[in-house]
């Protein structure tokens, strides 16, 4: 059984593969050599943030190294000989399965799989937010330039090779807490997962990891897993599902058959057309009343239903959840897109990203070549920045050179 979405250290999985901004560097390459120490320093003096389980030696490693190397299938009999792998060789991004393993060297039909957590990946990319339109940045492959805002052609040589750079605002954090939020309510209401259960990580970029905990959802499959993100995306949804049913005669009528009760999806949906269901049945009355409102909006049931699963379901990635093989990245490591850590979130509400997750580089002044005007905020402060030399804190000049908006001097 082999997945390919286990190899990709992408976490969305979508966008092809993440592959290192150093893969071809010289080995005097800067920028390489400089974050290379940043990282090393960080995680020599902040190892203890780096979240591991009991049973370490039963989980696969993965490293992806600043030269772009990846190396997987790796295991550890401790804490103390994984720290010091990662400070020898301070690698640019860290993985770690969330399945444990009877052999977690094996290759990956041989690793005898035990079982793993249940994990969910939100990804800012996959809300389309109008905001991440204007500021986002994109960076021409070819000539190198960088421009703001999404555009489908380079401004400066006019070529289709661009690779998208996210610059998430406080606004895309806002809209990816409230899929975190939908997200956990279902699991709640519709799986009776219990919040203490449920761990929600930063990803380190833009988006966030939501990992679940319990023994009953330990061991279920792949394929079961697969069933569970589309349910949680309200996937395959059916009229029949909300209890009416259109009789031979093109007429809705309830389902007398059974009795309906006020959960789940059906409840969410009526709720959100402010329909509750009396009394836990779906009778004439209801229907009528249901009828009535769709005459109202001038719709049908199918448009009622996708509208509103849309707005309720959870912007998951399905491929994450049911990928039982997957190395995904290590809470309090380093994102190597941002500079930032993936990092637990105590309260979704007051955590914010760029003061909560930013532990890389220290506050000593450092000089860069920006690439473009721009303003950074970061640890509370706004950093605005000028085409060319900047003198700014080592923490943002971290940020701005893992973005590949500026140079280290
Ligand atoms: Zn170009
Ligand atoms: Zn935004």
């Amino acid at each position: 059984m082999s997945d390919t979405s286990s190899f990709d250290f992408n976490e969305s999985g979508k966008n092809g593969k993440h592959t290192s901004k150093y893969q071809n560097a010289e080995p005097d390459d800067k920028n390489k050599n400089w974050l290379e120490g940043v990282f090393r320093r960080y995680y020599f003096y902040h190892y203890s943030q780096i979240e591991l389980g009991e049973l370490i030696n039963e989980h696969e490693f993965g490293f992806r190294l600043f030269d772009g190397k990846i190396r997987r299938h790796l295991a550890f009999n401790d804490k103390k000989e994984l720290y010091a792998y990662i400070i020898k060789f301070s690698p640019s991004d860290i993985f770690y399965s969330s399945s444990r393993y009877q052999n977690p060297k094996a290759e990956i039909d041989q690793k005898g799989w035990i079982g793993s957590d249940l994990i969910f990946d939100i990804d800012g990319k996959d809300l389309h937010l109008e905001c991440a339109q204007s500021h986002n940045l994109v960076l021409c492959r070819d000539c190198s330039f960088i421009s703001k805002g999404i555009i489908p052609k380079c401004a400066g040589c006019n070529s289709t090779r661009l690779q998208i750079i996210d610059m998430p605002c406080s606004r895309c954090i806002k809209s990816l807490t409230g899929e975190v939020k939908k997200l956990t309510e279902i699991l709640k209401d519709d799986f009776g997962i219990v919040s203490e259960s449920i761990f929600i990580y930063f990803s380190g970029n833009n988006g966030y990891h939501i990992h679940v905990v319990d023994k009953n959802f330990y061991g279920i499959s792949a394929q079961k897993r697969s069933a569970f993100a589309q349910y949680l995306m309200g996937k395959g949804y059916l009229i029949e599902n909300l209890g009416i049913r259109k009789n031979t005669d093109g007429v809705l009528t309830p389902m007398h058959n059974k009795v309906q009760y006020n959960q789940g999806w059906r409840r969410r949906i009526f709720d959100s057309m402010h329909l509750p269901i009396q009394n836990h049945r779906i009778d004439d009355k209801f229907v009528k009343k249901y009828v009535r409102m769709l005459d109202a909006k001038n719709n049908n049931t199918n448009d009622i239903i996708s509208t509103n699963i849309f707005d309720l379901s959870a912007k998951i990635d399905p491929n994450v959840t049911m990928d039982i093989h997957r190395i995904f990245r290590l809470a309090g490591s380093i994102n190597s897109k941002s500079g930032l850590i993936k990092a637990f979130c105590k309260d979704l509400d007051s955590f914010n990203p760029f003061v909560d997750a930013c532990f890389v580089g220290g506050d000593s002044n450092v000089k860069i070549d920006s690439k473009l005007n721009i303003k950074i905020s970061l640890k509370g402060k706004q950093f605005s920045l000028k085409p060319g030399a900047n003198t700014i804190p080592e923490y943002v000049a971290a940020y701005v050179v893992c973005k590949g908006i500026g140079d280290i001097q």
